[in-house]
């Protein structure tokens, strides 16, 4: 018989439920991880690679996919690929998909700006930010590198990932036709979307058939969809269908609010942006709270609770878990199920 002892030569999970398994031949999703970032976000990255490696990584071996709107310096490249035995991509972000449309009035978006300086609005000054929330609407999933891949997971600089996984979350969003997971979510400031639910509803009476019939509305509206909630799942962490992204609905939805220009007049962010297409395109049986991924990304975190903390080795304290917090608003989602 096969001794029960782990071939250390051949890297396993540290689950123990995943000890002694063949992984050569497992059931994969054609999934890779995303990652946008500077030169600059070099070192808190690598703390997320690390993580994310150590956590689930070591044993999936998804490819990662990096994208920047600037070439990507040689020492990126060494110190990202140094972290994995996956392949990584490095992608540059054309400049006609990355910067400031021309038919943006640089004067109004400027006011905005002000405006929002005078407001202490968070990165309400920068115009970067704005390139990098648009880019993450409408353009992340259409750039080259991604195109043959169907499942993506976003990773960020300086994040936390607390536990280990023991299972493939790239498998439950393909088995179960899922198109969004997340793990946090919470109310945006309303000084940087105030014309958004309007142009979402515009667009929504303009296109009723994109509406999924059983939709997670209710995340969204609490009466029916006349105001917006300000809900949204935290975009830094979310594991999502890159379909979903490329479908007609998406694509016309995204184009349609590009139009109005609220990625510059405003400060629309792509958490409310992604949030309120996977609420409202697909039905709320395919999203997906990513429960047992204990994450934290500054100034909240997911940790895990019982079971699935110990499960999972999570070393983060229980007592710090912002779902039910009074600011989250992941009692909207399970209140869909109720
Ligand atoms: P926050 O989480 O909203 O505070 O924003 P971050 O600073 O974490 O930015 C979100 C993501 O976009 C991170 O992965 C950053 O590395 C990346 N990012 C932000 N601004 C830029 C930019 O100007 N260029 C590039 N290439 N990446 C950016
Ligand atoms: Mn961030």
């Amino acid at each position: 018989p096969e001794s029960a002892v782990p071939d250390v030569s051949i890297q396993l999970p540290t689950a123990d439920d995943l000890r002694g398994a063949d992984l050569s031949s497992r059931p994969r999703a054609n999934a890779v991880f995303v990652v946008l970032a500077r030169n600059s976000d070099l070192w808190p990255l690598l703390e997320s690679i690390r993580q994310m490696e150590d956590r689930f990584n070591h044993w999936a071996k998804y490819d990662y996919v990096f994208l920047n709107e600037e070439e990507f310096s040689e020492e990126f490249k060494r110190y990202t690929q140094s972290l994995t035995s996956s392949n990584c991509y490095y992608g540059l972000i054309p400049a006609d998909v990355w910067f400031q449309p021309d038919w943006i009035d640089e004067e109004k978006a400027k006011a905005a700006r002000e405006e929002m300086i005078r407001k202490k609005v968070i990165y309400g000054h920068s115009v970067p930010y704005r390139n990098m929330c648009r880019f993450q609407s409408g353009n992340f999933f259409r750039h080259e590198l991604l195109a043959k891949y169907d499942y993506y997971w976003r990773i960020e600089p300086s994040v936390k990932y607390f536990c280990d996984l023991n299972y493939d979350p790239f498998l439950v969003m393909q088995n179960e036709k899922k198109v969004y997971g997340f793990t946090l979510s919470l109310y945006e400031y309303i000084e940087t979307i105030p014309t958004l639910w309007d142009s979402v509803k515009e667009f929504i009476a303009l296109h009723p058939e994109y509406v999924a019939a059983d939709n997670a509305m209710g995340f969204l509206s609490q009466d029916g969809g006349e105001t917006y909630n300000k809900c949204h799942f935290w975009s830094n962490f979310e594991i999502g269908d890159l379909n979903f992204y490329r479908s007609q609905a998406y694509l016309d939805y995204f184009d349609f609010l590009d139009k109005k220009g609220g990625f510059y007049y405003e400060r629309w962010g792509d958490a409310p942006i992604h949030s309120i297409a996977a609420a409202l395109f697909a039905n709320k049986s395919q999203l997906h709270w990513f429960q047992d991924i204990g994450y934290r990304h500054e100034p909240f975190q997911h940790c895990p609770q019982g079971e699935a903390h110990t499960r999972g080795k999570c070393w983060c304290d229980q007592q710090n878990n912002f779902d039910f917090e009074w600011y989250s608003c992941t009692n909207k989602y399970t209140a869909l199920f109720q």
